[in-house]
């Protein structure tokens, strides 16, 4: 049997509920949304209605007999449509905490179009869910002021990317989903075809190869909200699925992307969240970056850098430092300020961190009562120590951590120890946006694994000319470097580009150097490679991540 509400009903919406102000006060309107907060005190009933827009009280009077009644069934998250008188309100009935806390509304009619069950979450902020719940009801999760909010944020970064973007003559194209493999270093999503039985369409890594292909079209300045699939382990910064402002440029030198990407930036931030971001954004060379910081994805918001000891280090009785050298090594440590008096739990806490990277532990010191104790410092010389201190700057009561390993182990278990105390000692300032540009990136990489080459981005970047010449050489593979750019912003990879190869002998030499049988090349790549023949313009572009630049915007983990 069905209930008899209001439900099929003609009400015309007259207002949002949250724009209603204080000039509104005298008219009648009529408003729509979910019961958020009842309020029964015997006689009057108030009801805060709540949609997209805010939140309105709405104040049933007892004086209107069968409106009251109707009103003194609702419950929460029932959907009303009310009509009634806007009046201001005065003196302490006025609520500073609602933007429409100056007025309220008198009903004169009530529709109920829906009811609803009690909610198995609640969508009170101050009490959170279980995470596992709010995502088996995401529908009623997104009531929450919180995520509304960010996902209305994200459409005005998104509408703002639009309006710069399209004032700088960029044309939005859309590229195909079903498609042939574009590969960007991770899996492919496959989707089976039913015509052509037992072929694979896959899903998109990103729109790489279309976007090149749109600038050997002409199309001179692209750009798309693109869907982006790759089918890689779970991490707290990664899904299966992800969108990219997709970006591509004829004509162009890293100079001017790096120009526009800064005022995009800008802009965005400017006009979606009010904040002044200091352009142009520094650069930092892929070896500074690592050097300084161990990886090429600094947290640049504080210091506590790297510091590289080898040398001070390379004759010591000490096997650990010693023996890492002579294997082609490196003995780095960072210093944490005022740590001095980690207990042996916390330190052992950091060596876990360090192992689970690969290393093989973590070695320190205490600079304590003027000289370096407890951990390793009985197998320093007073030489050694006295060249650690002057070199690691540290002070009485600071912690040193030692890394003594291949560059590589060294570099991992450091960065990541910086950023522990980065987040632990609070070093830095949570609010502040903090972006480097991180260039010169070596192209290519090799795999110890797999036994091959591979590039460190992608296949289609540009080597810089002066390194052409490496490519004669095997060995000289890894000094070759690419055009190729990285955006980091407080930690976090927010954008990767390069320009391209438009050489089609260049492109060549570089699938040469990751090891494709010409058959292969010519299955995979043979279209573009075709394509690249017929006056290719130089190119180049870039991709920043949208769902991590909202997580950044929004401080949302
Ligand atoms: N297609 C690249 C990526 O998804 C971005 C680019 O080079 O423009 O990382």
């Amino acid at each position: 049997k069905i209930d008899m509400l209001d439900f099929i009903s003609n009400e015309k919406r007259t207002h949002y509920a949250g724009n209603l102000q204080k000039t509104n006060v005298g008219e009648t309107v009529t408003v729509m949304g979910w019961v958020h907060r009842r309020r029964d005190l015997g006689g009057l009933i108030f009801i805060d209605l709540r949609e997209v827009s805010g939140t309105v009280q709405i104040v049933f009077n007892p004086e209107n007999e069968e409106v009251h009644a109707k009103a003194g069934k609702l419950r929460n998250e029932y959907v009303i449509a009310v009509t009634g008188k806007i009046l201001a309100r005065e003196g302490g009935n006025i609520n500073r905490n609602m933007t429409t806390g100056e007025i309220e509304i008198e009903a004169k009619s009530l529709l109920l179009l829906n009811k609803s069950e009690p909610l198995p979450v609640q969508i009170n902020e101050n009490v959170l869910a279980d995470e596992n719940l709010r995502l088996k009801y995401r529908y009623l999760d997104l009531r929450r002021e919180k995520l509304k909010n960010i996902l209305l944020l994200r459409h005005e970064i998104v509408s703002a990317i639009r309006e710069f973007l399209t004032a700088e003559r960029f044309f939005e194209i859309e590229t195909p989903v079903l498609m042939k493999s574009t590969p960007e270093g991770a899996r492919d999503y496959l989707v089976p075809s039913r015509v052509h039985n037992g072929k694979f369409f896959a899903l998109p890594q990103s729109p790489q190869i279309y976007k090149q292909l749109l600038m050997i079209g002409g199309f001179d300045r692209y750009f798309q909200i693109a869907r982006c699939f790759r089918d890689e382990d779970l991490r707290a910064d990664r899904q299966p699925e992800f969108t990219q402002l997709d970006m591509e440029m004829s004509f162009v030198t890293q100079a001017e992307i790096f120009d526009i990407m800064e005022r995009l930036f800008k802009f965005i931030f400017k006009k979606t969240i009010n904040v002044d971001l200091q352009i142009p954004f520094p650069q930092l060379p892929y070896k500074e970056s690592m050097r300084r910081f161990g990886c090429d994805k600094p947290d640049c918001r504080f210091g506590m850098e790297l510091i590289d000891l080898s040398e001070i280090v390379a004759n010591s009785e000490f096997k650990v430092f010693s023996g890492a050298l002579q294997n082609a090594g490196s003995v780095r440590c960072v210093v944490a300020k005022d740590c001095a008096t980690y207990s042996r739990k916390q330190i052992d806490g950091l060596t876990d961190i360090a192992k689970h990277l690969g290393g093989k532990g973590l070695a320190f010191v205490k600079y304590q009562e003027g000289d370096l104790q407890a951990g390793i410092s009985k197998f320093l010389s007073d030489e050694e120590k006295k060249n650690i201190i002057k070199k690691s700057g540290a002070e009485n009561g600071d912690l040193i951590l030692f890394a003594a390993d291949s560059n590589k182990i060294v570099f991992k278990v450091l960065a990541e120890i910086r950023n522990h105390f980065g987040r632990e000692l609070k070093l830095y300032n949570p609010k502040e946006y903090n972006i480097v540009w991180i260039t010169d990136f070596p192209l290519f990489e090799y795999n110890d694994d797999a036994n091959r080459w591979e590039t460190a981005h992608h296949m289609f970047t540009l080597p810089k000319k002066e390194h052409l010449k490496y490519f004669d050489n095997e060995a000289d593979y890894a000094k070759i470097e690419g055009q190729l750019y990285d955006m980091v912003c407080n930690g976090m990879e927010l954008s990767s580009g390069s320009i391209r190869c438009h050489n089609i002998d260049i492109q060549r030499k570089i699938f040469d150097v990751l090891g494709f049988a010409e058959e292969e090349l010519n299955d995979k790549f043979g279209f573009f490679l075709n394509a690249l023949k017929y006056g290719t313009p130089p190119h180049g572009g870039i991709a920043p991540g949208i769902d991590r630049m909202i997580m950044i915007m929004t401080g949302a983990e």
